[in-house]
């Protein structure tokens, strides 16, 4: 089985999760505008993702978002991602595959995140994801239920096959946390 932290440089998973975001965004286009029935175009914006992502870089440099061609209007809607998280500039997979993997801390952490960066995306498992309305609803369907303490690790455990495979398939499940519907607070923090 290949290890979590060959992934980072497995052009074929990168490439796997780029078809992902725009199967996504194809299927978002379809949908008119919420507001005011408007054509959806493409409106994506630049990203610069973290580490390098050699070959895939140039795919992985936008993320992907729709905005209404209508003059006046002009609503922003931003499909989920498989690919980024929020704001950060650090691609998705990583900032779980650093967080699960000793061999990627260890050997591989200078190449995708300094400890501080790790630790802080620690925190964001911890607070941010834990208080969102996307686990909010995740969570009730997982039995039995996964520790909340061992995120992000505890929840890549419940789904099956390769790591390239499970690791595409949980970010597809908690997808719904990169739009502000699915990110947005259903706690008391
Ligand atoms: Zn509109």
């Amino acid at each position: 089985m290949q290890a979590w932290h060959e992934l980072v440089g497995d052009a074929k998973f990168l490439a796997a999760l780029t078809a992902t975001d725009e199967r996504i965004a194809s299927e978002a286009r379809r949908g008119r505008c919420p507001l005011c029935g408007g054509r959806l175009d493409r409106g994506d914006f630049p990203r610069k993702p973290r580490p390098g992502l050699g070959a895939a870089e140039s795919s992985w440099s936008k993320r992907i978002s729709l905005c209404c061609s209508e003059e006046g209007c002009r609503h922003r809607v931003t499909p989920p991602s498989v690919r980024f998280l929020g704001r950060k500039v650090y691609a998705a997979p990583f900032i779980v595959i650093a967080l699960v993997s000793a061999a990627a801390a260890a050997t591989a952490a200078a190449a995708i995140a300094s400890a501080r960066t790790r630790r802080r995306w620690a925190e964001w498992w911890q607070t941010t994801f834990l208080a969102s309305a996307c686990w909010s609803e995740l969570r009730g369907r997982l039995v039995p239920a996964v520790s909340e303490r061992g995120l992000p690790g505890s929840l890549l455990a419940r789904f099956e096959g390769a790591a390239s495979e499970a690791l595409a398939s949980m970010l597809s499940a908690i997808s719904a946390v990169t739009t502000p519907r699915g990110l947005r607070s259903v706690r008391a923090m």
